[in-house]
């Protein structure tokens, strides 16, 4: 088989150099070792950073472009990499507007989601966050069938739910007849979509994100091939040229005269990897990854071979997130993102002393290194998010859903702990019972008053953002009081790996004597996080994914240089 572009994985960074370079006229096959598209990205909030964005043009929100640069070199300090930092902010404003102007993928506004670290200089509270807009699965015709479906743990009956006003008015639907009336609506069309096409076909999240950008590559002739894991890079004078690729009919050679782009997902699954690279992982399997087990290292084996480089000089090598383990009746084990409880009022997070360690209402990745950090050498990482039956019943734990679900499959699977006292809980869990007494007694106290003097819930916009809008004075602190009382145990997790190849702000694979390597280019996860190993907001996985994923594709289409590319796309 021939082409110009040959894409190697199918989540947000493969699709999007997919469909970017199939419009600048390259012929682009896309192949995928999992028999359906979209990877992590399907599985994602699909939330992306993107500083400049033109939904915030339009919104008047008109940023110095200096500041996100403040901000990322006061978060990443030594590891800002200015040419890729650049290349990053150059690009990712006209990533957006290309899109919008020339595909299916249209957006919708998250710029009122702040960045982290509200105290860091150059945080910004607005104006940095795209997310891709709902989509009507009717919409991709038949394409929809070779999709990945939502994740099982983060929807409700296979029906994805969006952050913001769609997950809002879950959350309130108790307390406001406008959210009971917006959750009946959603829910009576997803059951009948169930009972038409056998999914949820309100497609929010990763999933609105990869149907919209699988629908615009179809549309743009790019040919995308399931179930066909690339296997060998075909290397010509130290050229590559192309990809050795397994098919339901054997292998084929499919050659591509203007490269191959990597994006086959990182490393997330690769549990010797994970236990070469990870902190506290002596086995490997100590880790709780997020994205499907097709992500497990291929597109970096595949860089190595050409003679790429795998940066592990990062911060963390992976996107930190605090997850716990579901048990399913099947005996099978899923994995849940702890994204939205933590900074709900009236939780905290302690180790097995009873001890608190983090502001909980924090990033995910700062609550999950800060719990690697906190626990003894020796000691199993693990720490219990703990509240009582009114949070449970109102915010929902982790998997255990809100009222008006009902809690004892939970109990019964062994997910959820349950004490009538906080000693009793603590006795459940292996938790110090005397000291979590004491801790809940000491936040209670001036949880009273919405403060937490220890830790500081509730201190930055972020927190704020997160915790529940109509709870005052303080809407990440309430007092933990009412029993029954409850506890997952949440592990490190990741939302995927920042190790990853080391690459120039073309997107091209770099040798070690830095020099690119022709034909190659990696984005997404295969490429080395262009935020050091940092988490500095939400989004900065698909926001870069995406725009080296544009980058990569009209660098291969020789577009234009890198240095022109912001002013003539936009
Ligand atoms: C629950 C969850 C929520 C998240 N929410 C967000 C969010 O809101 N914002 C954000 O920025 N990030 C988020 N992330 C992280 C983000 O989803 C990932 O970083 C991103 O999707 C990675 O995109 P990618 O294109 O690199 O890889 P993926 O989307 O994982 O796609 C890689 C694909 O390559 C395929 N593949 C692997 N090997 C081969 C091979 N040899 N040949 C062919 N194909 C191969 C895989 O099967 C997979 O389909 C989240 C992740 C999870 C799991």
């Amino acid at each position: 088989m021939n082409c110009d572009l040959l894409v190697v994985g199918s989540g947000a960074s493969g699709l999007a150099a997919a469909v970017t370079a199939a419009f600048h006229g390259l012929k682009v096959v896309v192949v995928e070792k999992d028999p359906v598209f979209g990877g992590a990205t399907a599985w994602s909030g699909g939330w992306m950073w993107v500083p400049g964005n033109p939904l915030a043009q339009r919104a008047g929100i008109h940023e110095d472009p200096q500041q996100p640069r403040t901000y990322l070199r006061n978060e990443l300090g030594a590891r800002y990499d200015a040419a890729r930092i650049d290349a990053l902010l150059d690009n990712c404003g006209p990533m957006v507007a290309f899109f919008e102007q020339h595909t299916a993928l249209q957006f919708v506004d998250g710029n009122a989601i702040p960045d982290v670290h509200g105290h860091v200089p150059g945080a910004a509270t607005q104006g940095h966050q795209v997310a891709a807009a709902p989509y009507d699965g009717r919409e991709v015709g038949p394409l929809i069938k070779r999709l990945r479906r939502t994740m099982r743990e983060t929807s409700f009956m296979g029906m994805p739910i969006m952050a913001g006003a769609d997950l809002g008015a879950f959350l309130s639907m108790t307390r406001s007849f406008r959210s009971l009336r917006h959750v009946a609506r959603r829910f009576s069309r997803h059951l009948i979509d169930l009972a038409i096409h056998g999914r949820a076909m309100q497609l929010v999240n990763g999933v609105a994100l990869v149907a919209r950008l699988a629908k615009s590559a179809e549309t743009l002739g790019v040919q995308l091939i399931e179930s066909a894991p690339a296997k060998r890079l075909i290397v010509e004078n130290g050229v590559v040229r192309g990809a050795v690729v397994a098919t339901t009919d054997g292998e084929i050679q499919i050659r591509a005269d203007k490269g191959v782009v990597l994006a086959t997902g990182g490393f997330p699954n690769d549990v010797q990897r994970r236990r070469a690279l990870f902190p506290r992982t002596p086995t490997g399997h100590e880790h709780l990854a997020l994205p499907p087990l097709g992500c497990s290292g291929d597109g970096i084996t595949l860089g190595e071979s050409a003679g790429g480089v795998l940066v592990t000089d990062l911060a963390s090598p992976a996107a930190w997130a605090p997850v716990s383990k579901v048990p399913y009746a099947d005996g099978s084990i899923g994995h849940f993102p702890h994204i939205i409880d933590r900074a709900k009022p009236g939780l905290i997070g302690v180790l097995a002393n009873g001890k608190r360690f983090v502001n909980e209402a924090d990033g995910y990745y700062d609550y999950t290194a800060a719990m690697v950090a906190a626990v003894p050498p020796g000691e199993e990482v693990a720490s219990w998010l703990v509240c009582d039956h009114r949070f449970q019943r109102r915010y929902g734990l982790g998997f255990a859903k809100p009222f008006p679900l009902p809690l004892a499959p939970y109990l019964r699977s062994g997910y959820l702990k349950r004490g009538a006292s906080i000693e009793d809980l603590a006795r459940v869990c292996g938790i110090a019972p005397a000291a979590l007494a004491q801790t809940v007694r000491a936040f209670n106290e001036h949880a009273e008053r919405g403060e937490d003097p220890e830790f500081g819930r509730g201190a930055t916009p972020y927190n704020r953002k997160q915790g529940d809008p109509l709870h005052t004075p303080n809407p990440c602190v309430a007092p933990i009081v009412q029993g029954p009382f409850y506890a997952v145990k949440v592990q490190p997790g990741s939302f995927g790996t920042f190790a990853g190849l080391k690459t120039n702000g073309s997107a091209q694979v770099l040798d070690a004597a830095d020099r690119p390597i022709a034909g190659l280019y990696a984005v997404g996860t295969d490429m080395a996080s262009v935020m050091g190993g940092f988490y500095p907001s939400g989004g900065i996985n698909l926001g870069p994914a995406m725009t080296f994923g544009y980058i990569a594709g009209r660098h291969a289409a020789g577009a234009m240089t890198l240095a022109q590319a912001p002013r003539r796309a936009a």
